[in-house]
């Protein structure tokens, strides 16, 4: 079977192959082996309020360009004192405009602090969630979630991973997901768990 894995980041595909290779006779495609150019249409995939939603919403955008069976997912942080956001809006938390890469990361987690300023240490709950959707043709999605808790710090600390994973401290390893390796932040990651949980379904249905 061939499976197109619908994302344009290196580092999500490189993780997700590691993960996908566990099962037998899967042959993973990115986006460009699938032959599917780029198109700004991409940017506007993911305007729902609910992580299925818009993880469905860009593997039928895929499927329908690619032809073969395609996974999509969406994710993002979900802080407990701020009723759940930014959630759903990760990636554009900041009201500053314009930025990208790590600029954006940097603007989000700067007023991720802000909003957190009154907020005691023990209340500064999360979790990242991850929810994966695989659409192939009529056949009912097939959908994995994955989610990994931990608390907001008010400083960065570790040098790795992306976005909020400097402040974003897991109390069971005592760190911050920026303060360990890549294949280690793979085992306990919203995405590491999520598409595990795929290729676990996609071993049963052999
Ligand atoms: P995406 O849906 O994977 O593109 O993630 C949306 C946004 O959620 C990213 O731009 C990040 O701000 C945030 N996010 C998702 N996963 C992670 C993670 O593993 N570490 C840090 N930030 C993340």
């Amino acid at each position: 079977m061939k499976l197109v894995v619908a994302t344009r980041s290196r580092q999500k595909m490189r993780e997700i192959r590691k993960i996908l290779a566990v099962v037998p006779g899967l042959e993973v495609l990115d986006l460009d082996e699938a032959g599917v150019a780029v198109d700004p249409a991409e940017e506007d995939l993911e305007p729902f309020d609910t992580f299925e939603e818009n993880a469905r919403s860009k593997a039928s955008w895929f499927h329908a360009r690619s032809g073969l069976p395609t996974v999509a997912d969406d994710s993002g942080i979900v802080v407990d004192a701020l009723d759940g956001a930014p959630g759903v809006r990760s990636k554009r938390f900041s009201p500053e405009e314009g930025l990208t890469g790590l600029d954006r990361d940097r603007a989000n987690n700067a007023y991720l602090v802000e909003r957190l300023a009154d907020v005691p240490p023990e209340e500064r709950t999360a979790h990242y969630v991850c929810v994966a959707v695989l659409v192939d043709g009529d056949a009912e999605p097939l959908v994995c979630r994955g989610e990994a808790a931990g608390l907001i710090l008010d400083a960065p600390r570790g040098e790795n991973g992306f976005g909020y994973d400097p402040f974003f401290f897991d109390p069971d390893l005592g760190c911050t997901f920026a303060e360990i390796s890549r294949d280690e932040k793979n085992e306990r990651s919203h995405r590491g768990r999520a598409f595990r949980a795929l290729a676990a379904a996609l071993l049963k249905r052999r």
